[in-house]
């Protein structure tokens, strides 16, 4: 059967967009429940400056409160050597670093240019494995720019080649801001796994013009093993209708496991937490599954 490995990122990209900044013992409870429906990599945590990402200054907390095993991998973001001390004094299991393939967005998310944001992306990498960890590279504004707009395809297969040398367990595209259409999600993913040879490529995209789910389709077939998504479609931002949210990880299980691919995640328990997810958050969440339902529902089969 096929199967792809389904990263959980609700609890890190999707509140770190949200203006609410929730309880630590939420986001603990939101991580368990992933877990418990069978997810086994999951990004709980990020560890940049708390001043310019609030929704976030409990890292060393979550991480604290989290079950100590090796059943899962507990990524933890960061985007500079600093964070990346931070991470490794906690319990996560992968450090997710990340380059910038936009001058514009490199210089205002993080301070560097693109190709400076490539070297501090290989440093971590290094840190992580020599502390004994895995390190991970996502290249994000992949797609498209908020502030460059259109990103040179060949600049980005260039910067997954320069990567590659760190020896990242895999490297992700990111579509940041939800521009990317399936043509071009599977023109840069087969580009890019030309380049990097056997390092597997991870997918992470945006709902915001509503291409997400097909992008996540057009990734999986040109080769990715894996996709980011989050409960619920987190980080829509109620306050910026242009910030939607990852593509909600409820809709993803159920686009693929009705196409026969396997997720190893049990989409009702999902579907459960996601109901869940919609109270603690108190309006309704992008997920359109969770309250479609499944299908066929769980009546019929028995
Ligand atoms: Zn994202």
């Amino acid at each position: 059967m096929n199967s792809v490995e389904i990263v959980e990122v609700g609890a890190r990209d999707g509140l770190q967009n949200e203006p609410d900044i929730l309880p630590t013992e939420t986001k603990v409870a939101l991580i368990q429940a992933a877990i418990a429906a069978g997810v086994r990599r999951i990004e709980t945590a990020s560890f940049v400056n708390p001043r310019r990402v609030p929704q976030m200054a409990d890292a060393e907390a979550v991480m604290e409160a989290l079950p100590d095993t090796d059943l899962v991998t507990y990524i933890g973001l960061v985007l500079n050597e600093r964070g990346a001390e931070r991470a490794l004094g906690t319990r996560v299991h992968e450090l997710g670093a990340v380059a910038v393939a936009s001058d514009g967005f490199a210089m205002r998310n993080q301070g560097q240019t693109s190709l400076e944001s490539v070297d501090v992306a290989s440093a971590i990498v290094a840190m992580a494995k020599a502390a004994g960890r895995s390190g991970q590279v996502t290249i994000s504004a992949a797609f498209g720019c908020p502030f460059d707009g259109e990103v040179d395809p060949d600049h980005v297969v260039a910067m997954a080649e320069a990567l590659a040398k760190a020896g990242p367990r895999e490297i992700g595209l990111a579509d940041t801001i939800g521009v990317a259409v399936p043509s071009q999600v599977k023109a840069l993913v087969t580009r890019v796994q030309a380049v990097i040879g056997t390092i597997p490529i991870r997918a992470h995209f945006h709902n915001t013009r509503n291409t997400g789910l097909a992008n996540a389709w057009a990734a999986y077939e040109a080769g990715a093993l894996t996709l980011d998504s989050s409960l619920g479609g987190l980080g829509g931002c109620p306050f910026a209708p242009k910030a939607t949210g990852n593509i909600p990880t409820e809709d993803l299980l159920y686009l693929l496991h009705r196409s026969g691919v396997a997720t190893g995640i049990d989409l009702d328990a999902m579907i459960e937490t996601g109901q869940w997810l919609t109270g603690v958050m108190g309006r309704p969440l992008p997920a359109m599954v969770t309250k479609a339902g499944n299908f066929p529902p769980q009546t019929a089969v028995a």
